[in-house]
């Protein structure tokens, strides 16, 4: 893997419920707070988390399908916030999206060939043999027979649908794929092949991919490094092995014990997290995880604890598991 590709630098999205009388009574919603991590040519990001911890807002901001509130979004040296619409349009033949749900993401009334070719066509007029051999090929890659290039999304099974999403994600010839829950809606099996056709992309064609998912089985298969994401925060980074097996924040490790084991010699670290994930329009003080952390001190409820760099390579944002002093705190 070489340099980073994309850097995000302090990415924060706000939502303002309402207008309200006095400006500064209006509450918002934390969507997204402070979240910085790069992403290198060819390697693959999970971000992971509950459901409403950001994780997807993070994925609209990255394609400027929203505005942030603030921080950067670079790639490859420029700032896509800075971007007027032609050139935020250029830029977006190097990011492409793959969605949760394939059948609401494609075009019900366009063919599979159709379907494919027409990010292209936004971009290029292609003749009808260029199409044909554009189709053809991708649907190929994508392990689809060519034979499907005439048939409606209706026509097909959920996995041939989500096939079809990357072949469209793919024609453009990305250098980043963002794959949003992008297997959840499928069955184990058919999840198990399109995990198996992502690596395969990766491999083949050099693609990096940021993958967004609640699932850990499905980041544990296939990802390089794995950010974790708790109430519009990374609270730990880290190399995807080194993650699972030693999970150092308290949230991290909740989540890893909470997931099924599917191997029985390993051995469950602790407790389960209890309670529900706290509001995003008022979180709490400090470490917003530290009314359902049993770790907690009196300074988890005062201070937002920073991203500190471990030994091995990983961040983690915790007092007592990574004091920014380095010492950890002895309870
Ligand atoms: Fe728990 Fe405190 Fe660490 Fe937050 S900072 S995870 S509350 S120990």
């Amino acid at each position: 893997m070489s340099g980073p590709l994309l850097k995000v630098e302090n990415l924060t999205k706000h939502y303002p419920l309402g207008a309200g009388i006095f400006k500064k009574s209006i509450p918002v919603i934390r969507a997204v707070e402070d979240v910085s991590f790069s992403v290198a040519e060819g390697e693959t990001l999970c971000i992971v988390g509950e459901s409403g911890c950001g994780k997807s807002t993070v994925a609209r901001l990255l394609m400027r399908l929203v505005e942030p509130t603030g921080g950067r979004v670079v790639i490859d040296g420029t700032d896509i916030a800075g971007l007027n619409k032609g050139a935020l349009h250029a830029w977006r033949r190097r990011m492409q999206m793959v969605f949760q749900d394939p059948y609401s993401s494609l075009n019900p009334r366009l063919t599979a060939g159709q379907i494919i070719t027409e990010p292209v066509e936004n971009f290029e007029c292609l003749s009808r043999k260029q199409r044909q051999a554009l189709a053809t090929d991708l649907l190929r890659k994508v392990g689809m027979s060519p034979e499907m290039i005439n048939r409606l999304p209706s026509e097909l099974s959920g996995g041939q649908r989500q096939r079809l999403g990357i072949a469209r994600a793919l024609s453009l010839n990305p250098s980043l794929i963002i794959a949003d829950e992008a297997v959840s809606a499928l069955d184990v099996s058919v999840q198990a092949q399109i995990l198996n056709l992502f690596a395969d992309l990766q491999q083949r064609m050099g693609i990096a991919f940021i993958f967004i998912s609640h699932d850990l089985g499905v980041v544990e298969h296939i990802g390089n490094r794995v950010a974790v994401m708790y109430l519009g925060r990374i609270v730990e980074l880290a190399p995807c092995e080194a993650l699972f097996a030693k999970p150092v924040h308290p949230y991290t490790e909740a989540l890893i014990t909470a997931a099924p084991v599917p191997d029985p010699t390993r051995a469950r670290l602790a407790a389960p997290v209890e309670g529900e994930v706290p509001s995003p329009i008022n979180p709490p003080s400090g470490c917003a995880f530290h009314p359902r952390c049993s770790l907690a001190v009196e300074r988890c409820r005062i201070d937002v604890p920073p991203l500190v760099p471990m030994p091995d390579g990983r961040v983690v944002a915790c007092h007592v598991r990574a004091p920014a002093t380095g010492t950890p705190l002895v309870r």
